[in-house]
């Protein structure tokens, strides 16, 4: 199976639905030190939202629902990014549904660390592992023929 290096300092998406934004800046400010030390990229109102409040540099993709979630899901593909935190509102329905699946989809095919919530998210950030390389098994195989 092919293997291939998570690097340091990691390379972390940040993604909320609006109502779990407040959820994920709280999470962000409370982890502000640690995250100081990684690349922090993040959809258009989600990454507006921390750069402002916290002053964190963050590399902002477009708004969700205009394509930010398949800018982030192409990175996760090519190897450029390699830790996704998404805040997902499994309340409400969402227009770019598809995207979101989609984004989820790339996530478990390659392999990356994933938190949908807050306590996925501490025991992520809290892991010896944040601050070492990191082996990834990909299984790309190809689809099954018919
Ligand atoms: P936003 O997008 O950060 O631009 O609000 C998040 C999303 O809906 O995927």
């Amino acid at each position: 199976m092919e293997t291939t290096d998570l690097p340091t300092p990691k390379r972390i998406a940040l993604i909320a639905h609006d109502g779990r934004k407040d959820d994920l800046l709280e999470w962000v400010k409370y982890n502000q030190g640690t995250l100081s030390h990684h690349f922090l990229y993040a959809t258009g109102s989600t990454g507006a939202l921390i750069a402002k409040e916290t002053g964190l540099p963050v590399h902002r993709f477009l708004s969700g629902p205009l394509g930010g979630d398949q800018q982030i899901g192409a990175k996760i593909a090519e190897g450029e990014i390699d830790f996704l935190i998404f805040f997902w509102d499994p309340l409400e329905p969402q227009p770019h549904d598809p995207d979101i699946k989609a984004l989820l989809r790339l996530a478990v095919l390659y392999n990356i660390p994933t938190a949908s919530n807050r306590a996925t998210a501490d025991f992520l950030i809290a892991s010896p592992l944040m601050n070492q390389p990191y082996q990834r098994h990909l299984n790309l195989r190809p689809p099954r023929s018919a």
